[in-house]
């Protein structure tokens, strides 16, 4: 079974993050919001960037 993939830089942020097998497109999502928090200062994932990490997410 294929992983979910996900670059940061695929959304535009000039960051090599990534997550390279994730069990579930939510389970990205929680991971990028736990990134973006720490790397990002992003208390909130605004809607536009999840929108953005959502169409990013390779599975
Ligand atoms: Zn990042």
């Amino acid at each position: 079974m294929a992983g979910y993939k996900f670059k940061c830089k695929d959304t535009g942020m000039k960051c090599d993050f990534e997550v390279k097998s994730a069990s579930s497109k939510d389970e990205v999502m929680q991971i990028a919001a736990v990134h973006a928090k720490v790397a990002h200062n992003m208390q909130n994932v605004p809607p536009d960037v999840a929108q953005k990490v959502s169409s990013a997410i390779k599975g």
